[in-house]
């Protein structure tokens, strides 16, 4: 349920004015307000490397006002960014480089490929760049255009927020449980099979020492009787 309705409802059962200013309740599932928080603070990180990079600069200024949906902060450290914004030509000398920054990044973590060369390789069909950073990282969002104007980008985050509000906090905290367990349950079952397959080690050496013990035994009670 969307608290600004629910607010609506509760000031109009209590049309006194009094009555709103005391503490009320609202309620909400934690999906909502984590997936609102989320969707309303995407801060990007410009990974530019040609001219698309120069028409996100265009996007941040005043008459596109970024700040309206909350990405502003436009930041140059992917452990405090949410949105990797690939703009401009990757190379396959790259492609280490965005891979490492994108593992970087703290999970909930997005990407957007902008531009032609970032989403397909554009024109630059040659041996030295990458044919779309979806064979490196993977992508949320693209934007096409060659470059692409600051509508589209706005548009690709308006579609990226959507996106983020329908995820679930919870069932991705169940998942990642659940990952966690089967990634125990399997280092268990490999721990088992190691310690099992030392000890039968361990078990035909002395069962070989105690043969050899045997033998010698008697080599020795027969060279005694003669
Ligand atoms: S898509 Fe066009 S504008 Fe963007 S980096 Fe490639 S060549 Fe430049």
């Amino acid at each position: 349920m969307k608290i600004s309705i629910f607010r609506r409802e509760f000031y109009e059962v209590t049309p006194m004015g009094n009555e709103a200013e005391k503490p009320n309740i609202i309620t909400s599932s934690l999906d909502f307000l984590v997936n609102w928080g989320r969707s309303n603070s995407l801060w990007p990180f410009p990974y530019g490397t040609a001219c698309c990079a120069i028409e996100f600069m265009s996007t941040e200024v005043g008459r596109y006002d970024l700040s309206r949906i909350g990405s502003e902060y436009v930041r140059f450290t992917p452990r405090q960014s949410d949105v990797l914004l690939v703009a401009g030509t990757i190379t396959y000398k790259q492609a280490p480089i965005l891979k490492r920054i994108y593992e970087q990044m703290a999970e909930p973590r997005w990407v957007i490929a902008m531009g032609a060369c970032a989403s397909s390789g554009g024109f630059y069909d040659c041996y030295c760049t990458v044919p779309g950073i979806d064979h490196i990282i993977p992508v949320d969002v693209y934007i096409g255009g060659c470059p692409p104007r600051p509508e589209a980008f706005f548009d690709a985050m308006f579609d990226l927020q959507k996106k983020v509000k329908d995820e679930s906090y919870m069932k991705q905290r169940a998942e990642s449980i659940k990952e966690q367990l089967e990634m125990i349950k399997a280092k268990t079952a490999e721990a088992k099979r190691e310690a099992a397959a030392t000890v039968h080690e361990k078990v035909v050496d002395v069962k070989d020492f105690m043969k050899e013990k045997e033998q010698n035994l008697v080599k020795k009670a027969q060279f005694w009787k003669e």
